[in-house]
């Protein structure tokens, strides 16, 4: 097919030659066409993008370099078998690629590969349907390119959202998959993504295709389905209904790793509960965060709390609804006069919880007196429903959240100081006030000491909180993001030492965070990586991805 193409791609991944570049993406070029790659030659194709129109080059949230974690090209395979058929030419070289969905990714590295010079695996652009939503099994089974908003569409669009509702996560484009796979969260009763999934189609690093639970027993043969390739023939009837099938249960092997590529994914969907109904109840003082956990375990356990709540900081609402200018002419951290100041300003509290009722108007009563009741013990509680709220509180948005409705609205907190950028720190924490005020403690002031305000939410798990600490910092700032490496490396190891680890975490920090999980003279990582070398020998598979290294790199030194 013509003349070879000469690429120059900016970054190649490590003992790799332009000559093996230039013949590798020859070959997947011949395969999926010229649309379906990008080599990435020039600096003028390094842009940040934006949320609604995302780059796969690099992570448009850069806490070090722009162009420190970069793709050598972006690949969107356009079916399964190409990417089998990529998987096993990777190999022959050992070319590293790094599989995506969506790419966003916000907070946590976006599209960019852990080493430079890996071709990004772009899953989400062709593979984008939703295959079936079972009205009957209340299920549905996507591609990696299904958006949260997609699926909506779907749901909306087939007159199925009367019936099914979905869960989303605070922004409404992500994979479906793709967070599934990271084990994100949402705040309606399914919001433990990986919990409601069910059934899994993965691409192993030898180019084999596997099905996971019960899709690991085909389904009887039938006239018209003799002779599919395994990858069109119809899932077993039980594959998105019983999660675990017979034998090891290795789901989890795909979960934050680089043990495969995942190709299609069941997720249970939420019957419309017949009724729905959220709130507001607003915490005037910093340290009722206390008490408030601890009235929120019981009913959290007991599942009087149906869904995921938040219990958000003012900033995080403030945020949403202005930028600091707006507020403060300050630069530095604001003071708790500022605080109290600004929750007076937007009738919020301290703290804000948000959370809903489900169910018919009867269920729905007794479980507000329930709740309401309980809280009430606070001194200064006050209880809102959407209507008693202004026209752009931010409990109308969560109002919409909390049903699995996709917003964007929550964006708008990055753009708190100018050029406006944001890293997650995630650790876990015990549903108990002293753990909570101890961990908000310790991460409020690392952040006043890095020069950034605190802004955070605690998302209520069945019996955790992932505490969502938002590390926004001004990208074009080189001192201010030296700060933020600093920062994040400290809380990492500050939590370690108190016994807390992260939930999931940006590219730049998955060693250091590995390394915290060490119990045992880290067996847990040794394990991971005894699997890894044993199904991906030549490393092509996401080298890096959580910490886990192939022999070849760990061997000259990756770790950050
Ligand atoms: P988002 O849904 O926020 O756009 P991404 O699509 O970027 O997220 O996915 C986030 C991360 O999840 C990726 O960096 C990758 O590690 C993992 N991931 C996403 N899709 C797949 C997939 N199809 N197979 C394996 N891992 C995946």
């Amino acid at each position: 097919s013509g003349q070879p193409l000469k690429f120059k791609p900016l970054a190649l991944p490590p003992k790799l030659t332009n000559g093996d570049f230039n013949e590798f993406i020859q070959e997947v070029i011949e395969l999926v066409g010229t649309e379906n790659v990008e080599v990435i030659t020039s600096k003028d194709q390094i842009e940040d993008g934006s949320y609604m129109n995302p780059r796969h080059t690099h992570d448009p949230h850069h806490i070090m370099e722009q162009d420190y974690f970069l793709a050598s090209a972006i690949v969107a395979p356009r079916n399964v078998a190409d990417v089998q058929a990529i998987v096993r030419l990777a190999n022959k070289i050992s070319f590293p690629l790094w599989p995506i969905s969506i790419g966003r990714n916000y907070g946590y590295g976006g599209a960019a590969p852990r080493v430079s010079g890996s071709i990004v695996m772009d899953m989400g652009k062709n593979l984008n349907r939703v295959l079936d939503v079972n009205e009957e099994g209340a299920y549905c089974l996507v591609e990696p390119g299904v958006t949260f908003h997609n699926l909506y569409d779907y749901l909306v669009a087939n007159n199925l959202w009367d019936k099914l509702w979905m869960d989303v996560p605070d922004l409404g484009g992500g994979s479906v998959l793709g967070n599934a796979v990271e084990r994100g969260v949402g705040y309606t009763p399914y919001g433990d993504h990986w919990m409601m999934h069910c059934g899994m189609e993965v691409v192993l690093p030898n180019g084999e295709l596997i099905r996971t639970g019960m899709g690991a027993l085909p389904d009887p043969e039938r006239p018209e389905t003799m002779g599919l390739r395994p990858e069109y023939q119809p899932w077993n009837k039980t594959a998105h209904l019983f999660p675990y099938g017979f034998g090891p249960y290795i789901d989890g092997l795909f979960s934050q790793s680089n043990m495969g590529i995942v190709t299609k994914l069941g997720m249970w969907l939420m019957p419309n509960p017949g009724g729905y109904q959220s709130y507001l109840i607003t915490l005037p003082k910093e340290e009722d965060l206390k008490q408030a956990v601890d009235i929120i375990r019981p009913l959290r356990l007991n599942m009087a709390l149906q869904n995921v709540p938040t219990i958000r900081h003012i900033l995080l609402d403030a945020a949403v609804l202005g930028d600091k200018a707006s507020y403060s002419s300050k630069t530095e951290p604001l003071s708790d006069e500022d605080l109290d100041r600004i929750a007076k300003q937007l009738n919020l509290g301290r703290w804000n919880f948000y959370g809903a009722l489900y169910g018919p108007d009867r269920i729905r009563n007794a479980l507000w007196e329930t709740v309401k009741e309980a809280f009430l013990v606070i001194p200064g509680v006050k209880f809102y429903f959407p209507e008693d709220t202004a026209e752009n509180s931010i409990l109308r948005v969560r109002h919409k959240t909390m049903q699995g409705i996709p917003t964007y609205d929550e964006l708008k907190w990055i753009d708190w100081v100018p050029n406006g950028a944001h890293l997650f720190f995630s650790p876990i924490a015990k549903v108990a006030g002293e753990d909570a005020m101890l961990q908000y403690g310790i991460t409020k002031q690392r952040c006043q000491e890095a020069g950034l305000d605190f802004i955070g939410t605690f998302t209520v798990g069945m019996r955790e909180m992932h505490h969502i600490v938002c590390i926004v910092f001004n990208k074009k700032d080189l001192q201010q993001k030296k700060k933020v490496q600093w920062l994040i490396r400290t809380l990492i190891d500050d939590c370690a030492a108190n016994g807390w680890g992260e939930y999931r975490t940006h590219l730049a920090v998955m060693d250091q965070i590995m390394g915290t999980y060490n119990w045992n003279n880290s067996s847990f990582l040794k394990f991971n990586e005894v699997i890894k070398n044993a199904i991906d020998p030549n490393g092509i598979i996401a080298p890096g991805k959580s910490g886990v290294w192939p022999t070849k790199y760990s061997q000259v030194g990756w770790k950050l």
